[in-house]
């Protein structure tokens, strides 16, 4: 392993995810093309689903919000040069900028001066998890905008339980309505305090979409959600149509006995993510996309 390896793969993970959607989520839209009612909704989806196949074919990003670029990091306890990984992902993340390219996307909010280059304070965000061994795995998540302004965080009152959350996420849902350019996947996270509850919701969107949620009680509580938000109407890019949904990912963390945090987090259609994992010896495993390599 090295820092060129761990740069090299990073740049190769924010290209592929702008371009190539990762299968599970281009199998949901299809099925989701496939099972639409509405004329406007299949013409919406149909329209998603040209524009994937238009992007795959010209290697061009496949919307014009390239979003604001986080890492995942697992980062094996005995990986080596674990020091140097930030600053390859920062140097990654330039060049994309530069090559792909990518839409700059960072600016301060203070001086309102763009970066041009993606870079700046927490940017790129960069979510560091221990675990035993000695590789590195990866994961490239590019959010747009428009998902992420729909984000919902609300500490709901301890008595309502799963029934306030339900409600909650119904109302985020209804309120964001076109705005995350559905059909979306939700991040769903309940617990902790209001950070964790926020972090946990955009790391489960990192979940493929037809991948069931190991714990049974939180698999049923997905599909009921599921279930509930795609009965709004509000459909494809809000313009309706049974489809507002394609996924909702739960996750959770204990809370404080007087606290109910709730946080939705949403991933617009083009759920923009790329994993990858490289080993001590720096062979590389590209785990979302293989067949693109
Ligand atoms: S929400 Fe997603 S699809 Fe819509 S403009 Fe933003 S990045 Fe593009």
């Amino acid at each position: 392993m090295s820092s060129r390896i761990i740069e090299s793969v990073a740049f190769n993970l924010i290209r592929t995810a702008v371009i190539y959607l990762p299968e599970d989520v281009k199998h949901v839209l299809e099925k989701a093309y496939a099972e639409e009612t509405s004329n406007i909704g299949k013409t919406q989806l149909k329209a998603i689903l040209d524009n994937i196949k238009l992007a795959e074919k010209q290697q061009a990003p496949m919307c014009q919000d390239t979003g604001t670029i986080t890492f995942y990091v697992k980062a094996g306890s005995k990986a080596k040069i674990l020091e140097n990984v930030e600053a390859a992902l920062v140097n990654a993340t330039r060049k994309a900028t530069r090559e792909i390219p990518l839409r700059p996307n960072a600016v301060n909010p203070f001086t309102e001066k763009n970066s041009d280059d993606n870079i700046g304070r927490f940017t790129p965000n960069i979510h560091w998890e221990i675990v035993q061994g000695d590789s590195l795995e990866l994961t490239v998540v590019t959010k747009g905008g428009g998902s992420e302004n729909a984000s919902a965080l609300g500490m709901l009152n301890p008595s309502e339980g799963i029934k306030g959350l339900k409600r909650f996420v119904g109302d985020a849902v209804i309120r964001a309505g076109a705005q995350p350019c559905p059909p979306t996947i939700l991040g769903v996270a309940v617990g902790g305090g209001a950070d964790v509850a926020m972090k946990l919701a955009k790391r489960a969107l990192v979940r493929p979409v037809n991948q069931a949620n190991p714990d049974p009680a939180l698999a049923s509580l997905e599909r009921e959600i599921l279930e509930a938000v795609n009965m709004t109407g509000i459909g494809p890019m809000g313009l309706g149509g049974k489809t507002t949904v394609l996924g909702v990912h739960v996750d959770y963390a204990y809370r404080h006995p007087a606290s109910f945090p709730a946080a939705v987090a949403f991933s617009c259609w083009a759920d923009r993510r790329a994993s990858a994992r490289v080993s001590a010896e720096g062979e590389v495993e590209y785990l979302t996309h293989r067949e693109r390599r």
